[in-house]
C-alpha cells in the first residue's frame, strides 16, 4: 500500500485499445491498495500534427498560443483515460496541469515548474479517487498555459512523485527499459536492470533518447527512483536511482553517439593572453552552447583553437568565429558539421583505469581516426567522422563486453 505515480507516454496512449490496456494498468494498482496518480501524455503523434498545424496558418506563430495549441494534445488523453477507468468501474477525475496547481514560470514552450500546490490532488486522493493529470503543461501566474519543453510529461510525473512523496514512479513506454546502446544501432545492445541518475544524465545529453534530461534532473534531486518499462508487455524495466556501492564494480554502462554538433577552428590565434577569453565571451553573447574545446600546443606564436556547437547554430557561429579571426588577426577560420561524438559512460571509471586506453585502441583497431577527446569523471567522448559513427559505435560496445549474452553461447562449468 502506498502512493504510485504512473506515466504513459504517447505510443502508450495511441488508441482505444491502448488507452484500455494502460488503464488496466492503473487499476490494478489501485485495487492491490495503493492511491495512484496517473500522468499521460498526448496521444501519437498529436503534438507534432499540433504543431504542423500551426506551420500552415502562420510561419512565426505567438509561443503564447503555441502553448495553448500543444496543450490540448494531453487534454485529450486524460478524459479518455478518465473514460477508461469510469468503464472499468473505479472512481477516477481527469485534470489539466493548471488544475491541479502546477505553476510555472512564463518562458512559453519551454517552461520550468515552479512549485506545485497539492491541495486539489490531496483531497481527491482523500476520497479514493484515482487522479489523472496532463503531463507536459502547467500555468504562469497570470494563468497563462504553459508547457515544459517536448518530451515534458516525464517531467510532470517526476516532479508530481518528489512532491508528493511517492513510493514509486513507473514511466510506462514502447521500450522495454534502458539499453547500453539504441538497440537500433546496436543489435546486440543489452537491457541495464539499474542505472544511476548521472549515468543517465549523460547518456541523456549524448543524444541517447531515454528521458528528458530535467526530469532526471529533478529526479535525483529529491531522489525519487523512477521505473522505465514497456506498456506493451510484462518484461522487467530499467530502474534509475541514486548510484550504490555496486554499481562502480561495473565501468561502462552505455555508448551513445551523438550527431548534433558541427566543429569549428580558428587557426592561427595569437598565443598571448586572453584570446581564448575573447573567443568564448564572444560565442556565448550569441548564446551559443559550446561544448568540447582544445587548443593545440603554439607553434612560432599561434596556436589553433577547436571547439564544437550545435549544428543549428553553425552558421551564426561561423558568422561570429569569422569577425573574432578578423579582431584577433588570426589565420582562417574551417569547419566540419559532419562529425559525431562517441561516448562511453560509467560510474565504475572513476575507481578503474585503462577505459580511455581501451576506448582509443578500438578505434585505432577500426582505422577510425579521433579529432578531438574530452573526458567527465564518468565519461569519455571522441568526436569522430560521422560516417564511421555505428561501427564505431559497435566496436566500442562489443569491446567493453556490453553485448548481450545469447543464451546458447552461454557455457555452464
Ligand atoms: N506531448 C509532448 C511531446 O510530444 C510531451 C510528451 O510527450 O512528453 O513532446
Ligand atoms: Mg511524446
Amino acid at each position: 500500500m502506498g502512493l504510485i505515480v504512473q506515466k504513459f507516454g504517447g505510443t502508450s496512449v495511441a488508441t482505444a485499445e491502448r488507452i484500455n490496456a494502460a488503464a488496466k494498468r492503473v487499476t490494478d494498482a489501485y485495487k492491490a491498495g495503493n492511491k495512484v496518480i496517473v500522468v499521460v501524455s498526448a496521444r501519437g503523434q498529436t503534438t507534432d500534427e499540433l504543431i504542423d498545424l500551426a506551420y500552415e496558418i502562420t510561419d512565426n506563430p505567438s509561443s503564447r498560443e503555441m502553448d495553448m495549441l500543444m496543450s490540448t494534445g494531453e487534454q485529450i488523453s486524460v478524459a479518455l483515460m478518465a473514460m477508461a477507468i469510469h468503464a472499468l468501474g473505479f472512481p477516477a477525475v481527469s485534470f489539466t496541469g493548471g488544475q491541479v496547481g502546477i505553476v510555472t514560470d512564463s518562458y512559453h514552450t519551454k517552461a520550468r515548474i515552479r512549485n506545485i500546490n497539492t491541495t486539489r490532488i490531496q483531497k481527491e486522493l482523500d476520497k479514493g479517487t484515482i487522479v489523472i493529470v496532463a503531463g507536459f503543461q502547467g500555468v504562469d501566474v497570470n494563468e497563462n498555459i504553459t508547457t515544459l519543453g517536448r518530451g515534458g510529461s516525464d517531467t510532470t510525473a517526476v516532479a508530481l512523485a518528489a512532491i508528493m512523496k511517492a513510493d514509486r514512479c513507473d514511466i510506462y513506454t514502447d521500450v522495454d527499459g534502458i539499453y547500453t546502446a539504441d538497440p537500433r544501432k546496436v543489435p546486440c545492445a543489452r537491457k541495464l536492470n539499474r542505472v544511476s541518475y548521472d549515468e543517465i544524465l549523460e547518456l541523456a545529453s549524448l543524444g541517447a533518447q531515454v528521458m528528458h534530461s530535467r526530469s532526471i534532473e529533478f529526479a535525483k534531486k529529491y531522489n525519487v527512483p523512477l521505473y522505465v518499462r514497456s506498456s506493451f508487455n510484462n518484461s522487467e524495466g530499467t530502474l534509475i536511482c541514486k548510484e550504490v556501492k555496486e554499481m562502480e564494480n561495473i565501468v561502462v554502462s552505455g555508448v551513445a553517439v551523438s550527431k548534433d554538433d558541427a566543429k569549428i577552428t580558428i587557426r592561427g590565434v595569437p598565443d598571448v593572453p586572453g584570446q581564448a577569453a575573447k573567443i568564448f565571451h564572444d560565442i556565448a553573447k550569441k548564446n551559443i552552447n559550446v561544448d568540447m574545446i582544445i587548443q593545440n600546443a603554439s607553434i612560432e606564436g599561434r596556436a589553433d583553437v577547436t571547439f564544437t556547437v550545435p549544428r543549428s547554430d553553425l552558421r551564426m557561429a561561423l558568422e561570429t568565429a569569422e569577425k573574432i579571426k578578423k579582431e584577433l588577426s588570426a589565420k582562417e577560420v574551417l569547419h566540419d558539421s559532419k562529425i559525431a561524438k562517441l561516448s562511453v559512460v560509467g560510474i565504475g571509471m572513476r575507481s578503474h583505469c585503462g577505459v580511455a586506453e581501451k576506448m582509443f585502441s578500438v578505434l585505432a583497431e577500426e582505422k577510425i581516426n579521433i579529432q578531438m577527446i574530452s573526458t567527465s569523471e564518468i565519461k569519455i567522448s571522441c568526436v569522430i567522422d560521422e560516417a564511421h559513427a555505428e561501427r564505431a559505435m559497435r566496436a566500442v560496445h562489443t569491446a567493453f563486453g556490453l553485448d548481450k549474452v545469447e543464451k546458447e553461447e552461454v557455457v555452464k562449468v
